[in-house]
């Protein structure tokens, strides 16, 4: 069996660490595996080449970055392989070209395009633990290239569905949570996750995998282990969505502090002129997260949408331009937004989400930018200073359904019905609802607070 491995900054942080992991590669190697290793930069090694160079200018060139970033893995994977070797294993180090990663796009935010496992296979049959530097590969023109922040999960499950290995990743964190633990004490680890959760949850901002390698991993069935701790297995494994068991109404509640919010106004010409705002964007590399209009007229009209908050230098660069092509707009951008958002297989086509979202925030008197939904997931654009107590909040109230109805009949249908389309399971308690003089005294009374009531014709 293949299996590939990957370590990632903070796992591989120092020479012990690194060390330790050597050992229980070994252990692995010596169980009668093939293993192949994905590290990631040392520590912060990354975020400091960057520093580096945004020491001289703010703007580098994207391909000379390129060849810096990539700089941090390979310092990694020598010393991986001179711990394995020095413990007497036979093992050798490959930088992403060396491994026939071959990717395509735009320098610092590739994809890979195809991997030449026959290089690896062949180090693999002679007996060697391989280990390959992540987050890299090489372009047609043979530049070295990186897959965007994060990319060494990607490098990883790419290995492995070229390699028909299974992958195990190794961070910080020991599994996949509901919610980000250290907003909310309570979060429940996951033992299994699907590919569409995670994918959602990962492109909404939890910061545990990168999207683009949980989409790689659904796309070839690649089960992919997250967890932390060498040895023991207690981490949580990316799985397709028939072999997940537990089937929720929310998986998970993220943040993302990446973001930020450009509102334009006053766009003359509207429906021509949107055009042109999106393909300046795209012109300077600025990826589109939510966006959302209003006062809509053929003459006149005001556009908001979030973009990435690392995409700051281009987005400007963009503003200037627009500013210059379409006269008299006002460009207003909003730097301390966050997105807040939950994740379900169970939303789809479920009753009841928005109205229940929205009364958490009414409750608490939270003012939100946008929002956005989609089949498994209700996004909101908040201040940032909102978005942890949103998000606790959410984690807080759960998602208690509370039905009621005069004729137990009509619960028992609409039970069946969100229990069929939402895979949420349904608890009928019965009330005596003549104690109640109102709708509101009935919700008082209940225990813990339901999000919302909903209220079969009848009662
Ligand atoms: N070292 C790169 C980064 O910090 C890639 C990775 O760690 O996945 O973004
Ligand atoms: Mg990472």
């Amino acid at each position: 069996m293949i299996i590939v491995h990957k370590y990632g900054g903070s796992s591989v942080a120092t020479t012990k660490k690194i060390v330790d992991i050597a050992k229980y590669l070994g252990s692995v190697k010596g169980a009668g595996n093939d293993v192949v290793v994905v590290v990631s930069a040392m520590g912060k090694t990354t975020d400091a080449l960057i520093k580096l160079a945004h020491e001289i200018t703010n703007d580098p060139s994207k391909r000379e970055m390129d060849r810096l970033m990539s700089t941090g893995e390979q310092q990694t994977i020598a010393l991986l392989s001179i711990a394995l070797q020095s413990l007497g294993y036979d093992a050798i180090s490959l930088t992403g070209v060396q491994a026939g990663i071959k990717t395509i796009g735009h320098h610092t935010k590739n994809t890979i395009e195809s991997i030449d496992s026959d290089i690896i296979k062949k180090h693999l049959s002679e007996g060697k633990i391989v280990i390959v530097a992540g987050f890299q590969g090489v372009n047609r023109n043979g530049d070295v290239t990186t897959l965007g922040r994060g990319g060494s999960d990607t490098s990883a499950v790419a290995l492995a569905a070229a390699l028909g290995g299974k992958c195990e990743i190794y961070t910080d964190v020991d599994g996949i949570y509901s919610i980000d633990p250290r907003i909310y004490p309570n979060a429940k680890k996951m033992e299994r996750i699907s590919y569409e959760e995670m994918m959602e949850l990962a492109f909404l901002g939890a910061g545990v995998m990168e999207p683009r390698a949980v989409e790689l991993g659904g796309k070839y069935g690649v089960e992919i282990y997250v967890g932390k701790s060498l040895g023991e297995k207690n981490g949580t494994i990316i799985t397709s969505k028939e072999k997940v068991m537990e089937k929720k109404l929310i998986t998970g509640i993220s943040i993302n502090e990446n973001i930020l919010m450009v509102n334009i106004e006053n766009i003359p010409t509207y429906a021509k002129n949107v055009y042109e705002i999106f393909k300046i964007a795209e012109e300077f590399g600025v990826s589109i997260g939510i966006i959302s209009q209003n006062d809509v007229t053929s003459e006149n009209g005001s556009i908001a949408f979030t973009a990435a908050k690392t995409d700051e230098a281009g987005l400007e660069k963009a503003i200037v331009k627009l500013k210059d092509k379409l006269k008299g707009i006002e460009v207003v951008v909003n730097k301390d937004v966050s997105k807040v958002s939950l994740v379900g297989i169970g939303m789809v086509s479920n009753i009841g989400i928005a109205s229940r979202t929205f009364k958490v925030l009414s409750e608490n008197d939270i003012s939100f930018h946008q929002v956005s939904t989609s089949e498994i997931s209700f996004s909101l654009v908040v201040d940032t200073n909102k978005a942890k107590e949103v998000a606790r909040e959410y984690a807080k109230n759960g998602y208690n359904l509370y039905l009621a109805s005069r004729q137990s009949e009509d619960l028992k249908d609409l039970a069946n019905d969100i229990k069929i389309r939402s895979n949420v399971e349904v608890v009928l308690k019965e009330f005596d609802i003549t104690k109640f003089e109102t709708h509101s005294d009935f919700y008082n009374s209940l225990e813990p607070k339901p999000l919302g009531v909903i209220v079969a014709a009848g009662y």
